[in-house]
């Protein structure tokens, strides 16, 4: 028990004397800058702060104050698996998890899976995440995944969705008002939008216009290729496009999917690094499209079976990969290279830019007086960091998990000189071991998921 993490989130504190990147365009990045947060909010930023109350006072000199990081889209029910495929193409990864593993969850499964996943996100400076949980086998499976939300205490948008294969209750898409009401009931910060991917039980049209009915916002994930291009231009001639709707991947779709999406204003998660590890319908994230169309996209983790799961991977391959592509298309036509992803895009991508594609615009993803107090202490190491010149291209290229102080999500710290709070990190490994352990005998696999039986599957179903 940490007890000045604890005064904290009862009283609020002003941290003093820290380099603010707030996110907000109008208050820019503040030098020597103090901020205080009350009642789960940022009350105010700026230079000498008053202290109200009984806030607690932090000496925040030398360290960057900035907003947590948005995880865009991932699959945080996977989290017994981590990094157990790290050289697999998608076919594996569907092979192993899907098609795999996942028929043989339990909810204690998803649970276990999931709070891993969101811990670990935590630890790595993300404030929020989009929890993209496909394997809602039952409502029982749905109740775990939110209860593991809930306990990990991050902020997280449970997107709700059924599984892609195995027998399972086809209580979906029935169950999701259920579900978005036991999140709200909860009264936490758990929110809840509806999830699309492989297995459609219905037309995406049907879902989205259930969801809105239940006033939910939609994640599709898996959008790739000719076969989501004609889907997104039909959803759009039928109004069913809109900000309400996100849109996950989007590689090698076609330029008229591409004006439907601006036109429609829809919302974009770039999964920059798991489209091209793992090849995603030509593998090319979608930046020449970004930059085309002036698009402000999310970025997301997806996989944690197969990819890192930080977000300094995912500004640091979105920079590289638009540079890249850039130059060469230059080299290649001998035109002019055009604008380049600099760092303050990538991490506006990794926090506003996902936070509004996660149904958070105006809540989180800046730190703007009156939004959530979601926020990171950086303390740049002497040894790799210093001298910090410029705050931003640190935060992007230089800095990573050990260097991520404390970690507040709606004001409270979840994570506070340099360690993690949480009353279940240390029953945790052993939980997620009997997770697996029980998950690799069901299924009939062995422990590193290499067997022919889940690839004749895949050549079969998938
Ligand atoms: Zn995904």
């Amino acid at each position: 028990v940490n007890t000045t993490a604890e005064r904290i989130a009862r009283h609020g504190a002003v941290f003093r004397g820290a380099t603010i990147i707030t996110g907000d365009p109008r208050l820019g990045i503040v030098i020597d800058g103090d901020l205080e947060v009350r009642d789960g909010i940022v009350a105010a930023v700026g230079t000498g702060l008053g202290t109200r109350g009984d806030e607690v006072e932090i000496d925040a000199g030398g360290t960057i104050i900035m907003p947590g990081f948005v995880d865009g889209h991932r699959h945080a029910w996977q989290g017994a698996f981590r990094r157990t495929l790290t050289d697999a193409d998608l076919v594996r990864y569907l092979a192993a998890t899907h098609a795999g593993t996942a028929p043989h969850y339990r909810p204690e499964d998803m649970y276990a899976g999931t709070v891993a996943s969101l811990l670990g996100a935590l630890d790595h400076g993300f404030t929020t995440v989009v929890d993209f949980s496909h394997n809602s086998r039952s409502s029982a499976h749905s109740d775990a995944a939110l209860q593991a939300s809930a306990d990990a205490g991050i902020r997280v948008v449970h997107v709700s969705a059924p599984p892609n294969s195995g027998e399972w209750d086809h209580q979906w898409p029935d169950d999701l008002e259920r579900v978005a009401a036991a999140a709200s009931n909860a009264g936490g910060i758990v929110t809840v939008r509806a999830g699309i991917d492989m297995n459609r039980v219905e037309p995406a049209a049907g879902i989205i216009r259930r969801a809105r009915g239940l006033g939910l916002g939609v994640h599709i994930d898996g959008v790739m290729g000719a076969a989501s291009s004609l889907e997104i231009i039909e959803l759009a001639g039928e109004g069913l496009l809109g900000p309400d709707v996100t849109l996950i991947h989007c590689t090698a779709l076609s330029p008229e999917a591409w004006r439907a999406i601006r036109d429609a204003g829809t919302e974009v998660v770039l999964a920059t690094v798991s489209d091209a590890h793992l090849g995603l319908a030509g593998g090319v994230p979608p930046v020449r499209e970004i930059m085309a169309l002036g698009l402000e996209p999310g970025l997301s983790v997806d996989v944690e079976v197969s990819l890192a799961g930080d977000p300094f991977t995912q500004m640091r391959s979105t920079a590289l990969l638009q540079r890249m592509l850039a130059v060469a298309d230059s080299h290649a036509t001998g035109l002019p290279v055009g604008t380049l992803l600099g760092a303050a895009d990538v991490l506006r991508f990794a926090t506003s830019s996902s936070a509004r594609t996660a149904g958070l615009g105006g809540v989180a993803g800046t730190l703007t007086p009156g939004r959530a107090a979601d926020l990171l202490l950086v303390r740049p190491s002497g040894n790799t960091s210093m001298p910090v010149v410029d705050p931003v291209g640190t935060v992007v290229h230089g800095i990573d998990r050990s260097e991520i102080d404390a970690v507040l999500v709606a004001g409270r710290p979840l994570k506070w000189e340099g360690r993690l709070i949480h009353p279940h990190s240390d029953s945790l490994p052993g939980r997620l071991m009997a997770s697996r352990e029980h998950l690799i005998a069901a299924a009939g696999l062995p422990a590193d998921l290499d067997d022919n039986r889940i690839r004749q599957y895949v050549s079969t179903h998938v």
